[in-house]
């Protein structure tokens, strides 16, 4: 498939058309200092001053006014990149209005990236209208991240309510060195455990534990990790509050400081690696220090890394400083016997990539770990997910659904509240749940069943017209009792429990039930996912090592619903997951609940 990949930054604007059957690139063009005086197109040995000021929606005319003339066989499809997909975009998806509305609401998580690229694809849009546009995100790849490695020590409402959570970045780049190193080595990804370093501008790392990124050194922004260009990279966070407090900072001016003044630039004067080189070869202090702070963190995150996929079999690098400098690779590598990764200095100083050399090895022989500098290739790995989607048919629509776990409840009826907790009790709301106006109350009972009792099981309020009783499958064990799998309120021929409460205890006749898995959401949400009420489909949940797709989950549709996957405790636990956790919705057959 021929694919016309669009990657556009805040000054820069790469486009390559590719042929993504042979990984053949066709056309390569390159627009730099976008908006400035000297702005440029380069088009192989070919370069043109472009009118002073010339801005993104001029430059991607040109850019596809090029493509036309110079190639008769146009693309198939456009594939954009785009930095943050946040928790809701896991994979590539063909963009519509729905979609770049979800990604412009997202625009507050990458202030500085998605705007450009929204903008560059609805100029390109308009350029291309007929053909599909497609978008891959940067952060995607890293959607496999394990809690441990994805959640902040923060409260865990303050980190829901701001969405604060290590997204990753860098991921298009990460995921096409996975790619190559298995080429490479002529091995499965499944079998590799990677650290990939992509040194650029912007620098991070990434464990890819057989495949799947399980670490990364970039956070919620691309700020935190290795020292950068002009990105200070980790920081002890009380730094930032004492130059709040104490050192007549804001947010806009500490921004800036961390994000521009920072990084190699901060601490020797300029964030080009080859001048830093020369002058700490000269004798430059500033400059020394600069390039051991540099190396000593990488070098610190590739441990890491190591210990927390329990070992490394290959750690390939990246990027300008990845794939140009030998010796910034050399002081990296220094030390690292310990891990079996030794470098072959000749091979190091040697290493020469080129179109038909994308990847060199630069270990000796006896290095347990594989040492390999791979060319980026991002355009490469856009197209390529863009062929694969639009291969697939279907639309990658990855809206994320968040999980709920239920834990064993009661919704009981007032006259049973009654009975239980005394005369004129009113059950009281402890915490407010997702969908509106439910709660779990303070209030909990005891279940008696032929076999075992359970304690402290938790009502929902507000009262209902009915006695119903949601257990799992485990508790129908300890209680002896076959509850259908049911749902809520459904509750024809099932049977019914004892409950015990500080005030009595009542036998009800019928009532219990293991609840069907299902999906509540809005119209807008299942016209979205392109399923109906009572439609039966399938989720997927990727998990820390328990991958499961469940099947019959139902859908629930009503304009009062928040989007959210139901599953008792037993299915949680099955499939590995959390509460706020999330799935995708894979399949909608047309088969009716
Ligand atoms: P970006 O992240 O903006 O795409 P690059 O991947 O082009 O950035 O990396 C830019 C960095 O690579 C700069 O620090 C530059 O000095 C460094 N670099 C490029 N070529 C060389 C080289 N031959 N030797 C050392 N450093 C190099």
């Amino acid at each position: 498939m021929r694919i016309f990949a669009l990657n556009c930054g805040s000054s820069s604007i790469k486009a390559a058309l590719i042929e993504t059957d042979g990984g053949s690139r066709l056309l390569e063009m390159h627009i730099e200092n976008l908006g400035s005086a000297d702005c440029r197109l380069l088009i192989g040995e070919e370069r043109e001053a472009l009118e002073p000021g010339t801005d993104a929606k001029t430059a991607i005319k040109r850019l596809i006014a090029e493509l036309r003339s110079r190639c008769k066989d146009g693309p198939q499809a456009i594939a954009h990149r785009v930095v943050h997909g946040g928790s809701a975009f896991v994979q590539p998806t063909l963009l519509d209005d729905n979609v770049l509305s979800e990604i412009e609401a997202l625009s507050d998580l990458a202030p500085l990236h998605n705007p450009v690229a929204l903008a560059a694809i609805g100029f390109a849009r308009e350029q291309v209208p007929d053909l599909p546009h497609v978008a891959v995100f940067d952060t995607a790849f890293h959607s496999t991240l394990p809690p441990r490695a994805r959640e902040y020590a923060l409260p865990r409402d303050v980190a829901q309510r701001f969405g604060i959570r290590r997204y990753g970045f860098h991921g298009t780049s990460h995921a096409q060195v996975t790619r190559a190193v298995a080429q490479y080595l002529k091995s499965d990804v499944q079998s590799l455990r990677i650290v990939s370093c992509h040194l650029g501008n912007g620098a991070s790392v990434a464990a890819v534990e057989y495949g799947r990124s399980v670490e990364t050194s970039m956070g919620m922004t691309p700020l935190e990790g290795l020292v950068m260009g002009t990105r200070s990279g980790d920081v002890d966070p009380g730094v930032l509050l004492h130059l709040l407090k104490h050192g007549g900072y804001d947010a806009e001016s500490l921004d800036k400081l961390l994000n521009s003044d920072s990084g190699l630039k901060g601490l020797a004067g300029t964030n080009d690696l080859r001048t830093l080189e020369e002058r700490a070869g000269d004798g430059d202090e500033a400059s020394r220090l600069a390039l051991t702070l540099y190396a000593h963190r990488v070098r610190k995150y590739i441990g890491a890394y190591a210990a927390v996929m329990g070992g490394v079999d290959v750690i390939a690098f990246t990027g300008g400083i990845g794939q140009h400098s030998p010796l910034m690779r050399h002081r990296i590598l220094q030390r690292l016997d310990f891990l079996g990764a030794r470098l072959d200095e000749d091979r190091n100083r040697d290493a020469k990539l080129a179109e038909n050399t994308p990847v060199c090895e630069i270990s000796d022989e006896t290095s347990r770990a594989r040492l390999l500098v791979v060319t980026a290739n991002e355009e490469m790995e856009i197209a390529l997910q863009t062929a694969a989607l639009l291969a697939a048919g279907t639309s990658g629509t990855a809206m994320r659904i968040p999980i709920e776990i239920s834990a064993r409840h009661a919704h009981l009826t007032q006259a049973t509240i009654e009975k239980l907790f005394g005369p004129g009790h009113h059950i009281q709301p402890r915490t407010q749940l997702s969908q509106p106006g439910q709660y779990a109350a303070a209030e909990s009972v005891v279940l008696i069943g032929p076999r075992g009792r359970i304690e402290k099981v938790r009502l929902m309020g507000p009262p209902r017209k009915e006695d119903q009783v949601e257990i799992s499958r485990s508790d129908e064990f300890v209680l002896g009792i076959d509850a259908p799998v049911r749902l809520s309120g459904d509750l024809r021929n099932t049977p019914g429990i004892t409950l015990e409460g500080p005030a009595g205890r009542v036998t009800i006749p019928s009532g219990v039930i293991c609840a069907r898995r299902h999906i509540h959401m809005n119209p807008r949400d299942a016209r979205h996912l392109g399923v109906r009420d009572h439609d039966s489909v399938q989720v997927r949940i990727d998990s820390d090592g328990r991958d499961l797709v469940f099947s019959d989950v139902v859908v629930r549709v009503s304009e009062a619903f928040e989007l959210r996957l139901h599953l008792d405790t037993d299915e949680a636990n099955a499939a590995g997951v959390r509460q706020g956790d999330t799935c995708e919705l894979v399949r909608s057959p047309p088969r009716r609940a």
